[in-house]
């Protein structure tokens, strides 16, 4: 994997989002595994050691995908980009063909995009992504796609000991109009009250949120996937060979493997520059 040389966020919309997700995941680690799970089941149970193992699983997995993120260069920078003797190079963008990118003042492959916030042009281009601070492209979406399917599964996770630990377990504090009306406004109300319980409300209020936002963004990027095109290429079926082979253009070779850790290597089948033989192949296929 090459590292991109400068990976802090460059916006101060980017810092913050990314600043938010380094600072949620440890606090909803620590919220699960030393006040909700120790609560339901007692401090002694041999059920908080059960549930600290899927909790590790999901925190190194969300945080090690989300860095590789981060760290991984998915420009069109440091690579030799030659476009083919006889091709026809246009000045606008397009998923199929070759252009000059004015800004970078390079050629740059078919599927790649300019970013202006990133300032490069990157291998197939899908999106910029605040929480990341970066570009999810060619290189990185394996990572994006992971992090973003252990995000769900641990804001849905939490979601569940949450609800069953604020309604049930610690129901005599949590069962009010207070409580209801501190979670349509939970920021306003962290102003006049600064209690524990109201940080607690705060980090559920935010995992249910996250838990429908990812689940949305999971759909969403998953079907894209599966159909062989990126956001850029809503509208366009010149890529697509299949959901296996569409799944194998984004996960590698070893695609089986990549849920378990963001450091198994996955070779990627294709370089993220000619992209000639796969439309040629998806038209056959059609
Ligand atoms: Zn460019
Ligand atoms: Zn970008």
């Amino acid at each position: 994997m090459k590292i991109r040389r400068r990976f802090l966020p460059r916006t101060i919309q980017d810092a913050v989002a990314t600043a938010f997700m380094a600072a949620i995941i440890p606090i909803t680690f620590w919220f699960e595994v030393y006040v909700v799970i120790p609560d339901i089941h007692g401090a002694d149970s041999i059920y908080n050691w059960i549930h600290l193992m899927p909790a590790l699983f999901l925190l190194f997995n969300i945080s090690a995908n989300m860095l590789a993120t981060v760290m991984c260069d998915t420009s069109c920078q440091n690579e030799i980009v030659q476009a083919p003797a006889n091709v026809v190079i246009s000045a606008g963008g397009s998923s199929i063909s070759w252009r000059l990118c004015s800004t970078c003042e390079a050629v740059a492959p078919p599927r790649s995009w300019h970013c202006n916030t990133c300032g490069v042009c990157v291998l197939k281009r899908d999106h910029h992504c605040v929480f990341t601070g970066c570009c999810i492209g060619h290189k990185n979406h394996r990572y994006f796609i992971v992090f973003l399917l252990y995000l769900f599964i641990a804001t849905t996770y939490a979601s569940i000991l949450n609800n069953y630990f604020m309604w049930f377990v610690r129901g005599e504090e949590f069962r009010n109009w207070t409580s209801l009306l501190k979670i349509v406004f939970p920021l306003a109300m962290l102003v006049i009250d600064t209690s524990t319980k109201q940080y607690y409300l705060v980090i559920y209020l935010i995992n249910m949120v996250g838990m429908c936002f990812t689940g949305v963004l999971l759909v969403y990027h998953g079907k894209l996937i599966l159909s062989g095109r990126v956001v850029h290429e809503r509208n366009c079926r010149d890529y697509d060979l299949g959901p296996m082979e569409n799944l194998r253009m984004v996960l590698g070779k070893r695609w089986h493997l990549t849920w378990l850790s963001p450091f198994i290597l996955s070779e990627l089948p294709h370089n993220g520059i000619n992209w000639d033989s796969i439309q040629q192949e998806a038209s056959k296929s059609k």
